[in-house]
């Protein structure tokens, strides 16, 4: 809708009228790399306490950082992903601010030349229309170590296996506007990561989380003061966070009051966000390039060498899946979510109807993993295996009714359908002598609804239901009710 000569998606009422709620996001994601960013030490998550640190992480007088060739590749391939401009000129630089957990005293980070530039992300929303998120930048910066206060009554424990892990730090255009379309653009974002192989997603280790920016405005006005919420490490949470800060900021200014530009926390046990710091002038952190660091030169061979390893991305993969399978966009987006889904349909779908084996596998498949716990690429049904049952009902070999028990056994099993059918004895009886037989038998057991059949010829669906069960659900139906109609003159 237009409001104010405004395109606007989306607002919130309050005492004085609509609002919009205007988000940003800063993502940490961490790289994938078996080294740190600036060391050879582990960048594997656990460990046990200080035993992923060398002299350089430690801070220790006079190590000298170097750059991981891996993590330089894995922030351009995933600027590439994220169809960025890529900086061939990018500068590391310090970012100084005291921390316990720190202990150089400074971040290494990219200030004013990342290496990543502008790109976009495109985010369908529930109705089904798309819309377009820009990137600001991408840059890539150390992690630091981490504080237990919780321990020791009297100290703080402090343990450097983080500290130096390579992070990406994207950061977003303020172009969402409610909890629902940034939880899209998150789960959008993970699964491009994902599918890049350059970050894990696990939101629950730390590997993603985000600083939520967020303000309200009348729909028309300039960009409002805006709060950033620190190390939301939940889609969910993310969601919360908006729709509690949102709605707070509005109260606060409708009650007279102005916003302060502020950091504050979202506190998981009442859903709320609370004041943690004023936010910090960026020149407070006194930046400047790292001298211990030349900047980055990326030349041409080097980022085609990374264009060539892209794969196949979520949205040019929803958009074949439709293309060559027909498929519907809400089932696309399901298989495309995780680039592992896709990849078992594809075997599923090979010379099979695609609209049933996207129902078999979203459906009873995606339930019974669900309940198992199960990732796909353990699923006890293997695709080969489950195109074979579909086979199995296009072939007329097993009812629909049926396959559903064979599926049951081959989750139990994890043996071949038609191996299971065979073995119990499942297949359908089609032989119209064999169905016969039971229709006769069926027939001369209830002479009163025989009787009734002229006045109600609805009462054949009754003798089919009969005959099914008399067959524990191995006669054909429609064979079936065709020789019930025959032998009854309706
Ligand atoms: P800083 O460097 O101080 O964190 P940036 O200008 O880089 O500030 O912005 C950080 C994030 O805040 C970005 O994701 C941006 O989109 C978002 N942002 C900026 N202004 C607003 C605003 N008025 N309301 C909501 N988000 C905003
Ligand atoms: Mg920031």
């Amino acid at each position: 809708m237009t409001i104010n000569g405004q395109d606007v998606r989306h607002t919130l009422e309050g005492q004085t009228g609509l609002w919009e709620i205007i988000i940003g996001l800063e993502i940490h994601a961490q790289v994938i790399s078996n080294s740190k960013l600036f060391s050879g030490s582990s960048a594997s998550y656990g460990g046990s306490p200080m035993s992923h640190v060398s002299l350089v992480d430690a801070a220790m007088p006079g190590m000298l950082p170097v750059v991981n060739q891996q993590c330089v590749r894995q922030a351009v391939k995933t600027g590439l992903g994220l169809k960025a401009e890529i900086n061939k000129f990018s500068v590391f630089d310090r970012k100084n601010y005291f921390y316990p957990d720190l202990p150089q005293g400074y971040q290494i980070s990219q200030f004013k030349y990342p290496i990543v530039g502008e790109g976009e992300v495109k985010i369908t929303l529930k109705d089904n229309t798309d819309i377009y998120v820009g990137i600001e930048r991408l840059h890539l910066e150390q992690d630091a170590g981490k504080s237990f206060h919780d321990i020791d009554p009297q100290s703080s424990y402090i343990d450097l296996n983080r500290s130096g892990v390579a992070l990406m730090e994207i950061v977003t255009k303020p172009d969402l506007r409610s909890a629902d379309e940034a939880k899209a653009f998150v789960t959008k974002l993970r699964s491009i990561l994902r599918y890049l192989e350059t970050c894990d997603g696990n939101m629950e280790e730390g590997s993603l989380r985000a600083d939520v920016n967020v303000s309200v405005r009348k729909p028309g006005d300039d960009l409002g003061t805006r709060c950033e919420i620190k190390n939301v490490n939940s889609i969910k949470f993310i969601g919360m966070a908006i729709e509690y800060e949102s709605q707070r900021q509005i109260d606060e200014i409708e009650n007279g009051n102005k916003i302060i530009q502020e950091t504050r926390l979202f506190d998981t046990s009442n859903g709320r966000t609370r004041s943690m710091r004023s936010k910090e002038e960026a020149h407070d952190y006194r930046y400047f390039p790292d001298p211990d660091l030349l900047p980055l030169n990326i030349d041409d061979d080097f980022i085609t060498s990374i264009l060539e390893e892209i794969p196949e991305l979520p949205d040019e993969k929803k958009d074949r899946l439709i293309g060559k399978y027909g498929l519907s966009s809400y089932d696309a987006d399901i298989l495309v979510s995780d680039k592992k889904n896709a990849e078992y349909f594809e075997k599923v779908a090979v010379g099979r109807d695609p609209k049933t084996s996207v129902n078999w596998i979203t459906g009873e498949l995606f339930s019974a993993l669900n309940k198992l716990a199960l990732d796909i690429n353990d699923s006890p049904i293997t695709p080969e295996n489950l195109g074979e049952l579909i086979d199995l009902i296009a072939e007329g070999t097993i009812s629909g009714r049926l396959a559903k028990d064979v599926f049951e056994m081959m989750l139990e099993t994890k043996k071949n359908p038609r191996k299971i059918v065979e073995d119990e004895n499942l297949s359908q009886i089609t032989d119209e002598s064999s169905l016969e037989k039971i229709v006769d038998k069926i027939l001369n057991e209830n002479p009163d609804k025989v009787m009734e059949v002229a006045e109600k010829p609805k009462m054949v669906g009754w003798f089919v239901g009969q005959i099914m069960k008399e067959s524990q659900g191995k006669a054909n139906p429609s064979v079936v009710n065709d020789i019930v109609k025959k032998k009854l003159g309706v």
